[in-house]
């Protein structure tokens, strides 16, 4: 199927879609979420990029605010999303690693999403792209919170052209809702999605234009194996990773102007966040860390760290930059508050960052420390303030090994991480071990982890938590 029969087939299906009619709710602001997938921290040109052209992107930070420090929960899909959905980190809801089509987990019915949180408050709810919570039908986006759904339901590499193993995946679906749009992506469709999710973006907008309306736009770019539509591909001249960080900010381009043109701007809060940082071993298919730390499934601050741009003209300061630590988890109980809505009733994790949306000269770090699991449950890695301290554990990298080429991905070697005490403000590459110098704040954070370890357990510990939640399993 063409890109273009793609986007038709979506928008046809569109006609069987209608949200509850609700009048606007107390005035919350209207919420964009784009969230890409293995998008790195130096993959955007207000972060640095020299290769990735992203005028609309760098517009975005320079009318809004850029944050320098904003952390995803696990430097993996689905545990990613998770946390952002529910502001909870994603072993305290059980959670891990990147679910597959073997899967019969996904998030538990009993966790709040932000879709269904805003829709308690009148919003309409949508979501295009990568959802990777749960593929089995009631696991899906409209059974979380959300009216309407365009997307996949996993990885886009998760199909019978993988690379290393194309015979231990089921032809990929593209579903609408619940049910199946395209039974079996092919190259052409995947080469189409970007511009599709956008499109569906845009229709929702224009269509919800008169009530509070949130929408999840989650491209599976640029994920591997990489698409671009024929009109991005060879645009910058810089391969194919480039031309796809292009379509993807054209996206937002897109996106930027119907809020424009329909007179949505002052009243819409945009996002834009990646799930984890770059897939190094894919070599030119990857993206760029920047200065950071290895990348993709490490808890080094290449995996964790991520690019956050926010933009809501009239409340928060154009141009401005936030150093704070605040992380994806922050971002639900930060709408909950915009749009006076209820927290869940469960405990989260995340904190309201709004004072530092806004510039609050008297807003204060939203967290004494961040944490992160990654891996059976092992507490890695912590932040807090300046300090970062990893645990003892095994990690991978690149370094020394062939790397990847073409859509090939070359083999990691394990990285063995002893306690290391990182200052990231005068080392953000994580260069430097200073635990043996500082051993007073090693004892501090130490402290810290006990206490989240009491909490949600640490496998490199042999530790059980007493506040895990569990995941959902599917009945059907
Ligand atoms: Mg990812």
């Amino acid at each position: 199927m063409q890109p273009s029969t793609l986007r038709a087939a979506a928008l046809i299906a569109l006609v069987a879609i209608a949200g509850p009619a609700t009048a606007r709710a107390a005035e919350g602001p209207n919420v964009v979420l784009i969230y890409c997938d293995d998008l790195g921290y130096g993959d955007l040109g207000c972060y640095g990029s020299k290769t990735c052209p992203t005028p609309n992107l760098d517009r975005m930070a320079a009318e809004g605010v850029r944050f320098t420090d904003f952390y995803v929960s696990s430097p993996v899909c689905s545990a990613s999303r998770s946390a952002l959905l529910t502001g909870a980190y994603h072993e305290r809801v059980g959670i891990r690693g990147a679910l597959g089509p073997k899967d019969r987990k996904g998030l538990n019915h009993s966790e709040t999403t932000l879709a269904e949180l805003l829709r308690a408050r009148g919003y309409a709810t949508g979501m295009a792209g990568k959802w990777h919570l749960g593929h089995r039908p009631s696991q899906l986006p409209i059974h979380h919170g959300f009216d309407e759904y365009l997307g996949l339901p996993y990885s886009n590499d998760m199909w019978p052209h993988h690379p290393d193993s194309p015979k231990s995946f089921p032809p990929l679906p593209l579903i609408e809702c619940d049910r199946v749009l395209i039974a079996d992506v092919t190259p052409e469709v995947q080469s189409g999605l970007t511009a599709a999710f956008a499109d569906r973006a845009v229709e929702f907008i224009r269509r919800n234009q008169a009530r509070p309306f949130f929408f999840y736009l989650a491209p599976d770019m640029p994920h591997v194996p990489l698409f671009a539509s024929p009109a991005f591909e060879g645009r910058t001249g810089h391969g194919r990773y480039a031309d796809v960080i292009a379509e993807i900010d054209a996206s937002v381009g897109k996106v930027l102007a119907t809020l424009k043109e329909l007179g949505l701007d002052d009243k819409t809060l945009v996002i834009f966040s990646s799930d984890n940082g770059p897939w190094l071993s894919y070599g030119d298919h990857a993206g760029s860390a920047g200065p950071l730390r290895e990348g993709k499934g490490t808890c080094f601050e290449g995996g964790i760290r991520v690019p956050m741009i926010a933009r809501w003209p009239g409340q928060i300061p154009a141009g401005s930059t936030r150093h704070e630590p605040a992380a994806t988890i922050d971002i639900l109980p930060t709408v909950a508050a915009l749009a006076h809505a209820p927290l869940p009733d469960r405990p989260i994790d995340g904190r309201d960052i709004g004072p530092l949306l806004r510039g609050d000269p008297h807003a204060q770090p939203p967290h004494d420390a961040l944490f992160f699991y990654y891996g059976d449950g092992q507490l890695q890695a912590l932040r807090s303030g300046r300090w970062k301290l990893h645990f003892p554990h095994t990690a991978r990298t690149m370094i020394g090994q062939p790397t990847g080429h073409g859509g090939r991905p070359g083999k990691y070697k394990p990285l063995p991480v002893g306690l290391e005490l990182y200052d990231l403000e005068a080392d953000i590459g994580e260069t430097r071990n200073l635990a043996a110098d500082h051993p007073d704040v090693v004892r501090k954070l130490e402290a810290k982890a006990d206490a989240m370890r009491a909490q949600l357990g640490d496998s490199l510990k042999h530790q059980a938590g007493n506040a895990v939640r569990p995941a959902g399993v599917a009945q059907e």
